[in-house]
Formats: C-alpha cells, structure tokens, sequence
C-alpha cells in the first residue's frame, strides 16, 4: 500500500504562487517576452497573439490505489504555439503543478524550440501529486489514465511530451503504450514516437538522458570559449543533482576538468572546498535517491549554498530559486556565469543585479534546450526508422546548441542587451516571422 493511500484527494484547487514581483510565474515569463518585445520592436498584434496559451486543457480523472480506495487528480497540458510546428514540451509530477506554473514552461518551450531552430512549437503537463507518495503501480496507473484523459489532445504529428522533474522514461513507456493501445488499433497506428525521453529499447534515442546536461555544459563551453576562460581550472556549484544536474556536474567535471564545490537536492547540501567526486557521487545518489549523507563532503545549511565562492553556478532544480534575496550573495561569492540547467530558476530582480554587476546568463531557453533538442532526434529517427549512434547524437547536439548560442551572442552585441534578453530576442525573431510569412486564417 503506498504512503499516500489515507492522504486528501490531491486535486484541490491552489492558488498561483506568487513569484517575486509577480502574481504567478506565468506573470513572470510574460514580462521576459514583453521585455524583448519592446527590446526589438514587436508588431502590437503579434505580442497580443503571443501572450496567452492557444489551448488550455485540464482533465480531472480518477485512479484507484493500491488499497483499493479512489482519488480524483487534476491534469494540465498546455499548448502554448505551433506556428514553428508540433507543440512539444514535458510532462511533470511535483506538488507545486499549477495551470499558471505550466503555462509559463509551455511559453518557454515555444521560445527554446524557435531559438534551437527546431520544427516544434512549446507545450507542457503535468499533474500536482508528490510522485514519491505513490508507489510504482499506482504511478502507472496514474499516468496511464491521465494519458487516456487527454485522448487526441497529444499525438506523434500534434502534440510529443517528454519527461519532466518527477517523471522518467518509465513515466514515457506507459504513456506511450496507452496511446497505442486506445488509438493504434483504431488507426493502424504504432507511433511510438508520440513522445520522446523513452528508454532506448522502446524506440528512444541514444543520448537523451544525459541531453540536457550535457548541452547546458556545451552552451557553459562556448561561454568560455567566447570569455577566453579555461575551464580545466575552473570551479562549480550546483543546485538540484536530478537528471539535468547530475549529468552536467558528470559531463562538465569529467570531461572538461572543472571541480565541484557544492551540490544541493531536496535531501540536503553538501560541501567540500577541494572538489567533490562527481562519479561518486553521481553512484551514490543513484543508490541512496538522493545527495544528503555523501560521505566525500560536508552537510551545510541550505542557504550557504549560495556563498560557496566558484565561477560558475548552474541552477538546476525548480523555478524562482535565485531572488534579490540572495543575488548578491551570489555576486559577493565571485560566481562568474549562470547558467540556467533549471526553467525560471532566476526571477527579473536578480536578473539585475547580475546585469548591473557583470554576471553572465546563459538563459534557460539556451542552456537547457539540450533535452529538446535530442527529443527531437529521437522523434526524427522514429519516423525514420533509424537509430543514431551515441558520438552522431552528441555530435549534432553540440553543433546546434553551439549554433543557437552563436546566434544569441550576435544578438546580444546587435541590441547592446544581456545574454536573457538577446536569447529571447532571438527565439520571438524567428516565430514573428514564421507570422509573417503565413499571416492569421482566414
Ligand atoms: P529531476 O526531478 O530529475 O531533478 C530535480 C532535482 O531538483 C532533484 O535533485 C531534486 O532533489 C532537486 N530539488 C527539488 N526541489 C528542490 C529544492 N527545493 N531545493 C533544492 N533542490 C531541489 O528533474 P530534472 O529533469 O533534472 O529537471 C530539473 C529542471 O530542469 C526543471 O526546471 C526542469 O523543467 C528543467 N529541464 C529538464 C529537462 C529534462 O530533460 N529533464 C529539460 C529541460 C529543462
């Protein structure tokens, strides 16, 4: 029986968490846009267009526990824009799941997929449950009837989820599976690419769980290559040590020499001013689901986590971490780049203070389209029928985030703007003129 099973129903209704300076994040992601947009001269009717989602979808649908009793879960899936093409975007578990907090990851999914130059537009889901209260079973049953709920609101030439904070590849399977098996009859149907992030043996692509660590850690290189900054010396902490932020400490510390200093997870931070073995560590979490007790460091408290002195910070947990509150312990701790492994992990007023103090950001749109991008291999080889070797996937992972930063560095220089700014100048360029070309039916 799982932990959850006496727990309230977990659909009542939650208010938007207010973000810093804002009602919601989607507030928030509003004003990101509305900054570019002014930055760049956007057309008044198209920043109209843009500023809400094209369909809100939300589902309430029963799942059985395993004790046998009942609740009723609330789903979302955004589709935030498709002129670019599919919407696509992940699914996520976490308690904090709002319509306000998912239509803001939807907005950033449509700037990421513009800006890597994918045919994709942006969408997310998710549901507000703690994936840890529920036992296995009950998550496939969760996920297999919230998949039957949003019926032909997904598909592999409509609409392609991923996996997200709190879901898996796993997670992925049983979607997958479920779609098949309610429309694949009907329709002659085995699209197994109706979403990506599978595991390899059930049509994934070689490459993605490691995607979007590893492009945050290219796009942390062609920083310092345009920087002039040698990484083999270089110094790191990081925030949340999940999919994104364990394969980025691997990838960065293991392949381009730099040490981490600090890590912190929901289970603790932990600290070690000589480095940290990040295969270690990578193996003990894996173990111990989770970073707290890590015998090659020190437990400190949550928030000297940010006081840790190195050149590079990658947040890369949950959104809105990085505040006014603790920006400036931030540029006090010498931190010489940002760079955004998490979606919204940074609010606008700690943007600022790292504008004014000469902060670097490598933005969330750039830094983590990684998992996009090789989501969008994975999809690209299904329909083809193909299976890239693992040097091909990072080889094309590297060139067209490498590519995507290049653009958005010209454009920093162009509109004499920040890395954020620039990288979003860059992503509306391309949807606004996709509008151009196409006009609005009829
Ligand atoms: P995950 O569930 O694998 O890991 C999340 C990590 O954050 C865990 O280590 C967790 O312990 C930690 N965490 C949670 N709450 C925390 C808190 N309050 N303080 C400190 N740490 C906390 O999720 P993930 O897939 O690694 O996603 C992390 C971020 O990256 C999210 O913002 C997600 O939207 C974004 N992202 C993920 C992908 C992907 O491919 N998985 C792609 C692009 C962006």
């Amino acid at each position: 029986m799982s932990q959850n099973a006496s727990a309230a129903p977990a659909n009542t209704p939650q208010a938007p968490i207010a973000v810093e300076g804002f009602d919601s994040l989607y507030q928030m992601a509003v004003s990101q846009f509305a900054r570019a947009a002014d930055s760049m001269g956007l057309d008044k009717d198209l920043r109209l267009m843009l500023s809400q989602p094209k369909n809100e979808i939300i589902v309430n649908f029963p799942v059985r526990m395993d004790n046998g009793s009942y609740q009723l879960l609330k789903g979302y899936r955004i589709q935030h824009n498709n002129i670019l093409g599919c919407y696509k975007g992940g699914i996520r578990y976490h308690p904090q799941v709002h319509l306000d907090e998912v239509k803001a990851l939807a907005a950033w999914m449509t700037w990421k997929c513009s800006l890597s130059g994918l045919p994709f537009g942006g969408g997310k889901g998710g549901i507000q449950i703690d994936p840890t209260k529920y036992s296995q079973t009950e998550l496939e049953r969760i996920t297999r009837r919230f998949t039957h709920a949003l019926g032909t609101n997904i598909g592999p030439d409509f609409d392609i989820p991923a996996p997200d904070v709190g879901t898996n590849s796993q997670t992925m399977v049983w979607m997958m599976d479920t779609y098949i098996n309610t429309f694949g009859a009907a329709h002659k149907n085995v699209s197994r690419h109706v979403v990506t992030g599978k595991p390899v043996s059930a049509g994934g692509s070689e490459g993605r769980d490691e995607a979007t660590g590893r492009g945050t850690v290219y796009t942390i290189a062609a920083w310092a290559q345009e920087k002039k900054f040698a990484l083999d010396k270089a110094t790191f902490v990081v925030q949340g040590f999940g999919n994104v932020g364990s394969f980025a400490a691997k990838i960065l510390a293991g392949e381009y020499g730099s040490k981490l200093l600090a890590a912190q997870d929901h289970t603790g931070t932990i600290h070690n001013a000589k480095g940290i073995d990040v295969e270690a560590l990578f193996k003990y979490c894996a173990e111990k689901k989770g970073i707290a007790g890590f015998p090659g460091a020190e437990a400190i408290a949550k928030d000297d986590l940010w006081k840790v002195k190195c050149d590079i910070l990658i947040p890369a947990a949950l959104e809105a971490q990085v505040t006014s509150k603790n920006a400036p312990t931030i540029v006090a701790s010498g931190v010489k780049v940002v760079a955004e492994g998490a979606n919204g992990p940074t609010t606008p007023a700690a943007d600022k203070i790292f504008v004014d103090a000469g902060v670097d950001m490598i933005p969330d749109i750039l830094c983590n389209s990684g998992g996009v991008i090789v989501s969008y291999f994975e999809w690209t080889q299904n329909k083809q029928g193909d299976g890239w070797y693992l040097d091909e996937v990072r080889a094309k992972l590297k060139r067209r985030i490498t590519n995507a930063y290049d653009r958005a560095t010209a454009n920093r220089e162009k509109f004499k703007t920040d890395g954020r700014n620039a990288a979003m100048i860059t992503a509306i360029q391309r949807v606004a003129h996709a509008y151009k070309e196409r006009g609005i039916f009829p």
